[in-house]
């Protein structure tokens, strides 16, 4: 039975200290918390922060991005060690803001899944189509192409430990969630593909998070669905209620 696992991305909003306080809250709410996977992905500047108001609580800590190098003169950037040192223990990778404003593609995608690993970083790998391909019949074409180049190279115990988050593109930041049906066709195909490719444990062991649009009274009716295995949640994370609401709605799997 896969643990369902509920993670916050924050984007580009908050300071130390909103993230001291939020976490905080969040922490005395989920104490003793169980049967659900907690996640909270600040910005880099509050990820130290975040990861000591964690500290003894079910909250565990993500990155947004990291880079695929290791180190060296690559101004701006920030390494799968430093993001580990402090105190990150998953990095969220391939987000469509990432891929679409900053140009990352799979085979980038693919380094920086390689690098997290390496460094025993948990990826959270974002794969999804736009609405011009879903538009034009192509989804599951593109999932294909994502997971497929996104994970090449991984064994299967690899693939069994990471998370992937399906985020239509159309449906992130819009308030226009993925119906059920349409949710569970893409998470249903993705996992036939992991079993394809990497075997049974690996697709059994491989969490599908659904991404888009999650809010307090959408996750009910995703998260009974087999092949969904948790949330991705961009703007009601921001609300420390509204994504604790999220997170009782998960433990209902
Ligand atoms: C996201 O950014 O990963 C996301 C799913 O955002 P939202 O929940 O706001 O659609």
């Amino acid at each position: 039975m896969r643990i369902p696992v509920v993670a916050a991305n924050w984007k580009m909003f908050k300071t130390t200290h909103e993230a001291l306080a939020y976490v905080r809250e969040l922490g005395s709410l989920v104490k003793g918390f169980s049967g659900v996977e907690i996640v909270v992905a600040p910005p880099f500047t509050a990820l130290l922060t975040a990861a000591e108001a964690a500290r003894n609580t079910p909250i565990g800590i993500a990155a947004q991005n990291m880079s695929a190098e290791k180190e060296g003169a690559f101004t701006g950037e920030v390494s799968a060690t430093m993001i580990k040192d402090a105190g990150a223990t998953y990095v969220i990778l391939g987000h469509s803001e990432r891929r679409k404003l900053f140009g990352e593609t799979d085979e980038l995608v693919n380094r920086k899944v390689h690098a997290a690993l390496a460094a025993e970083l948990v990826p959270i790998v974002c794969v999804g189509e736009t609405l011009e391909e879903r538009d034009a019949g192509r989804t599951l074409e593109v999932l294909d192409r994502q997971v497929r180049d996104g994970l090449a190279g991984l064994s299967a115990e690899q693939v069994a430990g990471l998370i992937i988050a399906y985020e239509p593109v159309w449906a992130i930041g819009t308030g226009r969630n993925a119906t059920p049906e349409q949710a569970d066709e893409a998470h249903r195909h993705i996992r036939t593909r992991l079993r394809e490719w990497f075997g049974e444990a690996a697709a059994d062991g491989c969490r599908i998070q659904y991404g888009g649009s999650v809010k307090p009274d959408n996750i009910g009716a995703l998260i009974a669905l087999p092949d969904v295995d948790g949330a991705l949640v961009g703007g009601a994370s921001l609300q420390v209620n509204s994504f604790f609401d999220i997170i009782r709605g998960a433990l209902a799997r």
